[in-house]
């Protein structure tokens, strides 16, 4: 299915649409508001910017000096090729502690991996313990957004879901109400969990360990109970010196919610007394868009949403019409790299108005690498059929100016006595399914300039 196509399904409740729209752009103007407050704002992103292209340029010796110290500090350190590795050790870890429990903070990374199905299948319980993952696994469906993963539910949507699965009263949508529910029925699964998986934010070379940022402290608590912790994180985590965590923890909550911080910034250098902490350090991928020049700079990314929050496409289409794990605009730069053919459609999910490189915070030029895919896309022929065959007749059209102005000059005139049922016949132009065509001139602009030049 193409983005369009899954996209539809979105659209077509149109109160929800609207909603949604709303919801992400007033994080995206609360965003705001914490960025204008900075005077230091532009000068953070790009000492972000800078460090990151530095790290990424060393990643690899950045990544021993990460193994160094943290196996060091007591940390088992694992190192995984691919998401199948990334899960295997995961349940080999939990096999050996005769684990049957495992809680989950949010980590976009287990997500990629399917490491959920797979744990399940294993006959692994696994507990999600983010308020929204937990809401979304009730559902059965995966994230929407990679910081609010159940946006595109209402409360309405959530009491139904605590009512199936919690037996809350039916119809009670009150979201303090729901949240303590939420809340009576994870303190149950943090006191039995044999083993809690968090992601990682950012992992320092220099001292070993890592920080995880949350807004609930469920990562706290699942791995300050449980008597093993391991820790899932991408090779792009990485940053060289703790005094480098300040300028990405500034960045981080106030481009994804408009906060100050995150509620929860937890340090973890080693582990605690009698408990044992596990590092996962996983490429699925990341090597070889860190190989395209045109696209490592993906990698720098902090996952903080705020592209998506801003992009007038992914606000109105909903994270799920992208099918990868990483939605919007980052996802639609990431996901090519993955498998081109599935997600060929996605660099052209986009405006190209470039608002999610003005706003990320790290300064990844998203809306360049989106351009760059398409040229990649199209020149391999990975396109759905219609499409491609259309650009390359509109490629032929545009550069041919003569060709052009005379296939103008037709087209003017057929707009003019063309019935509006034609031209806004959705199967024939669904361009015009929610727009008015534009009245067709009498001139085209090199016509009116030709006439009017002296
Ligand atoms: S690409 Fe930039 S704005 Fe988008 S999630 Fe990553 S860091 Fe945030």
């Amino acid at each position: 299915m193409t983005h369009a196509q899954a996209a539809k399904r979105f659209t077509a409740d149109v109160d929800r649409t609207t909603w949604h729209d709303g919801a992400l752009w007033f994080v995206r103007q609360k965003r705001d508001r914490m960025a204008y407050s900075l005077p230091e704002w532009e000068e953070l992103r790009e000492l972000a910017s800078q460090i990151k292209n530095h790290t990424l340029s060393r990643l690899d010796e950045y990544l021993e000096e990460f193994e160094r110290n943290a196996t060091a500090n007591g940390i088992r350190v694992h190192w995984a090729a691919n998401a199948q590795e990334h899960n295997e050790i995961v349940l080999q870890i939990i096999r050996q502690h005769n684990g049957k429990r495992l809680v989950k903070s949010k980590s976009m990374l287990t997500e990629e991996c399917h490491l959920n199905p797979f744990l399940i299948k294993e006959g692994i319980e696994v507990v999600d313990t983010d308020l929204g993952e937990r809401i979304i696994q009730f559902n059965d469906e995966p994230p929407s957004h990679i910081v609010l993963p159940a946006i595109h539910l209402k409360k309405e949507d959530v009491g139904q879901i605590f009512h199936k699965h919690l037996g809350t009263p039916e119809g009670a949508s009150d979201p303090q109400f729901l949240t303590e529910t939420a809340r009576q029925h994870l303190r149950g699964h943090f006191v039995a969990a044999d083993v809690a998986l968090s992601g990682v934010n950012f992992a320092i070379a220099e001292t070993g360990g890592f920080v995880v940022c949350t807004n609930e402290g469920n990562a706290d608590l699942g791995v300050t109970l449980a008597p093993v912790h391991i820790a899932s994180m991408g090779i792009e985590k990485m940053i060289p010196r703790l005094d480098h965590l300040g300028v990405y923890t500034r960045l981080l909550a106030r481009s994804a919610t408009g906060q100050l911080s995150t509620t929860y910034t937890s340090h973890f250098h080693r582990p605690r007394p009698g408990q044992e902490l596990h590092v996962i350090i996983v490429d699925n991928g990341r090597v070889e868009q860190l190989g395209r020049p045109d696209f490592r700079a993906s990698l720098k990314c902090i996952r903080c949403g705020a592209c998506m929050n801003t992009c007038p496409v992914y606000r109105r289409s909903g994270g799920h019409s992208y099918d990868y794990t990483v939605p919007g605009p980052i996802g639609s730069i990431l996901s090519p790299n993955v498998d081109l053919k599935k997600h060929s459609t996605l660099p052209f999910a986009s405006t190209l108005c470039g608002s999610c490189s003005d706003v990320c915070p790290v300064k990844i030029d998203i809306h360049v690498q989106l351009y760059k895919w398409r040229q990649i896309i199209g020149g391999q022929k990975a396109m759905p059929a219609g499409k491609r065959v259309g650009m390359q007749l509109l490629a032929k059209v545009l550069a041919r100016p003569r060709l052009y102005a005379r296939l103008g000059r037709v087209a003017r005139r057929m707009l003019a006595s063309t019935p509006s049922a034609l031209t806004h016949n959705g199967t024939i132009n669904p361009w015009a399914i929610a727009r008015e065509m534009p009245e067709p001139p009498k001139q085209s602009f090199r016509e009116w300039y030709a006439a009017n030049q002296k």
